[in-house]
C-alpha cells in the first residue's frame, strides 16, 4: 500500500485546512490543498445563514469513520426562507435575466468547475468514500460538462421547441442522492437555471460538502442571490421542501421508497415532477463476445463507485456455453482490485459511503447466502477502520431471488446463465426496474434485436456506465419517470404552450 499522509491543521475555529502529501511514487501531483469549513449554515438568497450547534448534524469521512464537518438541519422556517428568496429571484432579477446572460452564468460556473476541480474531486472523496481517480476522471469533469452543455441552450430555448413559446416553470424543488453528490447537482441545477428557474436543493445528509462548496464558488461568479438555494438535512428537511405550497416542480433522485412516498404525497397537486429512482441493470453476455474485454466491462459495470450505481450491471447473464470460462477469468480479475483508501490514486473500491449503508449490503450477502447463492468475495485485505466491503460474487441464484430482485447498491454482482437469446431478455426484463442495461456480444443485429426489447431507459452496447450530457437518462417502471439530460432535459423544466413540462 502506498504512504500517503493526510495532516489536518485547525486555523481558525471553523476552519479547517487539509493538506494531502502525496508522498507516493505515482501520485496526481506533488501537493494538493484544499479548504473546507468545520460547520455550515445553510446557502440562502446568496450568503450563508449562521450555523447553530443546536440544530445541526455530523458528516463522516467514510474512510475512517471520523467526523469531517457539521452542518445545519434545515426545518420547515428555513425551507420556507428557501423558496421565498427563490421566489423573489424568479420574479425579479433571475426573471429579467435574459438568456444569452443566463449561458454566461452558467460557462462561468463550468469554467470555474473545471478550475477548482482538483480541489472539489479530493472533497468528493473525502466526503462520499469514492476513489480519487474516479472523482478526479469522472464526477468532476462531467459536472462540468453538464454546465457547458445546458449553458449553450439557455439562449437557444426557442430553436430546442420550435413555435412552442417556452417557458420556465418557477421555483423548482430538487433532491439529491449521495452517490454522485456534484454530478446529481449538476444534472438538476445546469437544465433548472439555462430554462430561467431559480431552485431550492437538498444534498444528501452524508455528503453535503461539494454542494456547499459550490455556494461559494456561485458567490464568486457573482450569481444572483437567491437564484440558487442550498438547505442542508435529512428526510424531514426533504418533506418540507416537496410539501412547500410554493413549488413549481419536483425533481427528485433517490430511492423506490422515497420516491413513491413523495408521489403519493403530491398526487393531487398535479406538480410537474420528475423522479430518477433505482435500478437493477443486467449485463448479457453472450458466447460470441471478446470475453476478456467483456471481463473488464464487468468490472466496471459492478465495482464503479463501490457499485453504489443506480445504474450498475449488478446482475451478469451469461451465455451457458462460456459461464465457466467467465466466472473464473473474473474472479482471477478481481483479485487485483485494491480495496482502500479513496484518496490513494491506486485504489479501485473506496468506502462504502456510510455505516447504515455497509450494513444494508452484509444483510443482503448474508441474505443471500440463506437463500442457496455460494458467495465468492476478493480475497485482498480491507483496511482496519472506515466501512469497507469487498467485491463479491454471488452464484447460484434463481430470478426470484432476494438479490437478483432487489437493488443491493454495494460491489456485489450475481450470475445467471441463459441459453438462447430471448431467455437472456425475459431474464433481464423481469425485476421491478427498468433504468439500464448491458449487452456483449460480436453480432450488430443482436445488440439491435436485444436492445430493442429491453425495458430500460438506456442499454449500453459493448461498454457500461458511459454518460454524456447530450444523451437523456431516466427509467421505466419503478426506476422513475422523466429524462434528464440532453433536450429531454430542458422539457422537463419548462411550460410548452399549455402543458409543456408535465412528466
Ligand atoms: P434516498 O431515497 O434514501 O434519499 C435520497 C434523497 O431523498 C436524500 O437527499 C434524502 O435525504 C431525501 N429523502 C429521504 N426521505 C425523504 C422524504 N420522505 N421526503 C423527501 N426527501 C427525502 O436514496 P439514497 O440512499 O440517498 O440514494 C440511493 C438511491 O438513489 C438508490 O436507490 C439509487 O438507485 C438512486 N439513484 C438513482 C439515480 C437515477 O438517476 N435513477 C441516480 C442516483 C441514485
Amino acid at each position: 500500500m502506498s504512504e500517503k499522509k493526510v495532516s489536518e491543521q485547525i486555523t481558525r475555529s471553523n476552519q479547517a485546512s487539509i493538506s494531502i502529501d502525496w508522498s507516493y511514487a505515482d501520485a496526481p501531483e506533488s501537493t494538493s490543498h484544499v479548504r473546507f469549513n468545520k460547520h455550515y449554515g445553510l446557502f440562502i438568497d446568496g450568503s450563508f445563514t449562521e450555523y447553530n450547534e443546536n440544530q445541526s448534524f455530523e458528516s463522516i469521512n467514510p474512510a475512517n469513520g471520523e467526523s469531517l464537518y457539521r452542518c445545519t438541519e434545515a426545518n420547515k422556517s428555513d425551507v420556507d426562507t428557501a423558496v421565498k428568496a427563490a421566489r423573489k429571484a424568479f420574479k425579479g432579477t433571475w426573471g429579467s435575466t435574459s438568456g444569452t446572460q443566463r449561458s454566461h452564468y452558467l460557462y462561468r460556473i463550468a469554467r470555474m468547475l473545471q478550475e477548482r476541480a482538483r480541489e472539489f474531486a479530493v472533497l468528493e472523496s473525502m466526503d462520499g468514500g469514492k476513489p480519487i481517480r474516479e472523482s478526479r476522471d469522472i464526477d468532476i469533469p462531467l459536472a462540468a460538462a453538464y454546465f457547458f452543455y445546458y449553458a449553450g441552450w439557455a439562449d437557444k430555448l426557442a430553436y430546442a421547441f420550435p413555435g412552442k413559446s417556452p417557458q420556465p416553470l418557477g421555483v423548482c424543488a430538487q433532491i439529491i442522492p449521495w452517490n454522485f453528490p456534484l454530478l446529481m447537482l449538476a444534472w438538476k441545477i445546469a437544465p433548472a437555471l439555462a430554462c430561467g428557474n431559480t431552485v431550492v436543493l437538498k444534498p444528501a445528509e452524508t455528503t453535503s460538502l461539494t454542494a456547499l462548496k459550490f455556494c461559494e464558488l456561485l458567490q464568486d461568479i457573482g450569481l444572483p442571490d437567491g437564484v440558487v438555494n442550498i438547505v442542508t438535512g435529512a428526510a424531514k428537511t426533504g418533506e418540507y421542501l416537496v410539501q412547500h405550497s410554493d413549488i413549481d416542480k419536483i425533481a427528485f433522485t433517490g430511492s423506490t421508497g422515497v420516491g413513491k412516498v413523495i408521489q403519493q404525497s403530491i398526487a393531487e397537486r398535479q406538480l410537474p415532477a420528475t423522479f430518477e429512482l433505482g435500478g437493477k441493470g443486467a449485463f448479457i453476455l453472450f458466447d460470441d463476445a471478446a470475453l476478456n474485454e467483456a471481463v473488464e466491462g464487468i468490472v466496471n459495470a459492478i465495482f464503479f463507485n463501490q457499485g453504489h450505481v443506480c445504474c450498475a450491471g449488478s446482475r451478469l447473464l451469461v451465455q451457458e456455453g462460456v459461464a465457466e470460462k467467465v466466472i473464473d477469468l473474473l474472479k482471477k480479475r478481481m483479485q487485483h482490485l485494491i480495496v482502500g483508501d479513496p484518496l490513494d490514486k491506486n485504489t479501485d473500491i473506496g468506502a462504502v459511503n456510510s455505516k447504515e449503508q455497509l450494513e444494508t449490503i452484509q444483510r443482503y450477502v448474508e441474505l443471500g447466502i440463506q437463500e442457496g447463492a455460494t458467495c465468492f468475495e476478493c480475497s485482498g485485505s480491507l483496511p482496519t477502520t472506515g466501512y469497507y466491503f469487498p467485491p463479491t460474487i454471488l452464484t447460484g441464484v434463481s430470478q426470484s431471488s432476494t438479490v437478483v430482485q432487489e437493488e443491493i447498491f454495494g460491489p456485489v454482482l450475481t450470475i445467471q446463465t441463459f441459453r438462447t437469446t430471448d431467455e437472456a431478455i425475459e431474464k433481464a426484463n423481469n425485476t421491478p426496474y427498468g433504468l439500464a442495461n448491458g449487452i456483449w456480444t460480436d453480432k450488430g443485429s443482436k445488440i439491435f434485436y436485444v436492445g430493442n426489447k429491453l425495458k430500460s431507459g438506456v442499454v449500453w452496447s459493448n461498454t457500461y456506465n458511459k454518460f454524456d450530457p447530450t444523451s437523456p437518462f431516466g427509467g421505466f417502471k419503478e426506476s422513475g419517470k422523466g429524462r434528464e439530460g440532453g433536450i429531454s432535459g430542458l422539457h422537463a423544466y419548462l411550460k410548452l404552450d399549455h402543458n409543456g413540462g408535465m412528466y
